[in-house]
């Protein structure tokens, strides 16, 4: 079943390289202590792992 999370982040392990995330589940975080978000920059996926 192709993931619905789009994503393209192609340097990701888990990025199908056509634009989706292959992983079921993913947590998604703000990037700041503080956990306030701000601007759509300040929000970041924590499930990311480089494959660079
Ligand atoms: S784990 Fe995060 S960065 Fe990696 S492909 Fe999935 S959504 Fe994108």
């Amino acid at each position: 079943m192709q993931s619905t999370v789009g994503c393209s982040v192609n340097s990701c392990k888990y990025n199908d390289k056509g634009r989706h995330c292959t992983l079921q589940d993913i947590t998604i975080g703000s990037g700041q202590d503080s956990g306030e978000a701000r601007t759509k920059k300040e929000t970041e996926c924590e499930s990311f792992v480089s494959e660079i």
